[in-house]
């Protein structure tokens, strides 16, 4: 996985104490969160100046992860941290592929940056922005891989409990607790040493997925209503206006997974959800499926967007029934079946 000259280079720049920043992408998700945050663990004990900086703020659902209250925002505030970034002597990338998943301006920031950087990643086509590129698409999770990085560069030993924590967190939340199709004997190993390193496996589901407010259950319920089945094209598709978000008093994160109930009808290996957010004057879209369908394929041919051959998301700038037309029309174009 890491080359001999890749692992010394990596080993010498972490030879001697450095000011460090580690990135997750913008919206951090579970695994962009706990690799960022489990690297950060593990690298304070080799004494280097070590911040998390993360584009913009990450859900509750994951905000009781050790250690996340060193982290620090971009977008709220833009002259400290890009300070931080100005003098540190590394960067790492976690969880994404290319600059732009940081936000726009974060992107420029960081690429007028003159540190080597480290990108850790396992989505598809890597940009070349990085000393270091360590990106493998067979990892479920980035977590996962981070885990093999530090085995490899023998630092294991640092995983303590709370860097394994958030290491286990991202890993549960990329494979959907352990059942997607990238999870391997591997990543069974990688948790049962996470689990002997003191991990409250069971503390951390519940954090995770047992944390629905009575709104949220009922955003979901309005998802679910709005629900359509197009079963010549086994795609199942739902959509949620802004005043919809409004009605249900939405939180960051709410409509997190919501996208997945509409796999789980027999017959139907293509999902999507498409989410108005007036702020941005975008359509936020989320695309999910089983088995051979590339999600990923179609977010970046049709809606500006990319992932993972099974999840994706991409964005539309046109109003909300349009793009759900376009989606239509392309499913019956592309003869979709
Ligand atoms: P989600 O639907 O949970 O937002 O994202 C699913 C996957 O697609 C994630 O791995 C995420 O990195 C990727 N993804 C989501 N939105 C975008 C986007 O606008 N552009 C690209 N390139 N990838 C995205
Ligand atoms: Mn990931």
């Amino acid at each position: 996985m890491m080359q001999t000259n890749e692992k010394e280079l990596v080993q010498n720049l972490l030879s001697t104490p450095k000011k460090i920043a580690i990135i997750p992408h913008r919206n951090p998700d579970g695994d962009a969160l706990g690799s960022t945050l489990g690297l950060y663990h593990v690298l304070k004990q080799l004494n280097h100046e070590v911040k998390v900086i993360s584009p913009n703020d990450f859900p509750d659902f994951i905000a009781w992860l050790p250690g996340s209250e060193t982290v620090e925002i971009f977008e709220k505030n833009k002259e400290k941290t890009t300070q931080f970034l100005d003098s540190c002597e590394l960067i790492f990338t976690l969880d994404f592929n290319a600059l732009h998943r940081t936000g726009d301006l974060m992107a420029e920031t960081l690429s007028k940056l003159s540190a080597p950087f480290i990108m850790i990643d396992h989505h598809q086509m890597p940009d070349d922005y990085a000393l270091v590129t360590i990106s493998d698409v067979n990892f479920g999770s980035t977590c996962e891989l981070l885990y093999n990085f530090l085995s490899n560069l023998e630092l294991n030993h640092l995983i303590n409990k709370d860097a394994a924590t958030c290491i286990y967190t991202g890993i549960v939340t990329d494979s959907g607790s352990f059942k997607f199709k990238k999870t391997t004997g591997n990543t069974h190993r990688v948790v049962a040493d996470l689990i002997d390193l003191g991990v409250d496996n069971p503390m951390v589901h519940a954090e995770l997925f047992s944390t629905n407010s009575y709104s949220r259950l009922q955003l979901l319920g309005r998802a679910l209503e709005n629900l359509k089945v197009l079963p010549e094209h086994k795609t199942a598709y739902t959509t949620l206006t802004q005043k919809e978000l409004y009605e249900f008093n939405f939180q960051k994160g709410d409509s997190e997974g919501i996208v997945n109930y509409g796999l789980s009808i027999k017959g139907i290996d293509f999902a999507a959800i498409f989410i108005e957010n007036k702020d941005e004057g975008i359509i936020k879209i989320s695309f999910r499926s089983e088995g051979n369908f590339d999600v990923n394929e179609f977010a970046r041919k049709h809606f500006n967007g990319g992932g993972h051959i099974n999840a994706a998301g991409g964005k539309s700038l046109v109003s909300l029934s349009e793009t759900v037309n376009q989606f239509v029309s392309i499913l019956a174009e592309e003869n979709k079946q």
